[in-house]
């Protein structure tokens, strides 16, 4: 085991906010960190690939006794990258005003205005080569690519 099995900081799963704590730990190399993960590398799975299947990992709880008896659907990724495997080739920020609702709420630092940067150093659009646009009908209202239909996405408050 790496480390001789002593760590500075232990990370309980690989999913998306325990591999963004790891990896920013990480960055200081005089720093180690251990991420525990129960699921797999699931990088090659097809209902993983596919964005057809990426309704095949939900499931639904057993009926709850004090929800009368409902059984809720749940989504939730078994993996290393956790939930975020779930591949609906989608991708949309958190609402603004929830951010500012949890700053108001007593956490400074948590509002939109805060947050939007790290959205932005978080983001990228990478188009398909030219001679597939036409076929993606990226610019069309249907596909609008980087710049969106209210202007450039990665601009856009939503
Ligand atoms: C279909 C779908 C589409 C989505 N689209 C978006 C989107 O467009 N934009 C967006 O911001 N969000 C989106 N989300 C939500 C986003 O994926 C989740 O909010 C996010 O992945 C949650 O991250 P997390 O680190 O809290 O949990 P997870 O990513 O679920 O990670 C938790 C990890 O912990 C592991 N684990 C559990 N128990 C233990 C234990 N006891 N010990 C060690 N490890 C354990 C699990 O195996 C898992 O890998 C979407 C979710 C779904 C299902």
């Amino acid at each position: 085991m790496a480390g001789g099995g002593r760590y500075d900081y232990v990370v309980a799963g690989a999913g998306t906010a325990g591999l963004v704590v790891a990896s920013r730990l990480s960055a200081d190399p005089s720093t180690s960190v251990l991420v525990i993960e129960p699921g797999g590398d699931e990088r090659a799975n097809p209902n993983v690939t596919s964005p057809l299947a990426f309704t095949v990992p939900f499931d639904a709880t057993t009926p709850q006794k004090h929800l009368a008896n409902r059984s809720l659907e749940y989504h939730q990724g078994k993996a290393i990258g956790g939930t975020s495997t779930i591949n609906g080739m989608t991708y949309v920020r958190g609402d603004a005003a929830e951010f500012d609702a949890w700053a108001t709420l007593g956490n400074p630092g948590w509002d939109w205005n805060v947050m939007y940067p790290y959205y932005l150093r978080s983001e990228a659009f990478a188009p398909p080569p030219k001679p597939r646009w036409r076929r993606a009908r990226l610019g069309t209202r249907r596909i609008t690519g980087p710049r969106g239909r209210y202007g450039r996405a990665t601009r856009m408050k939503c």
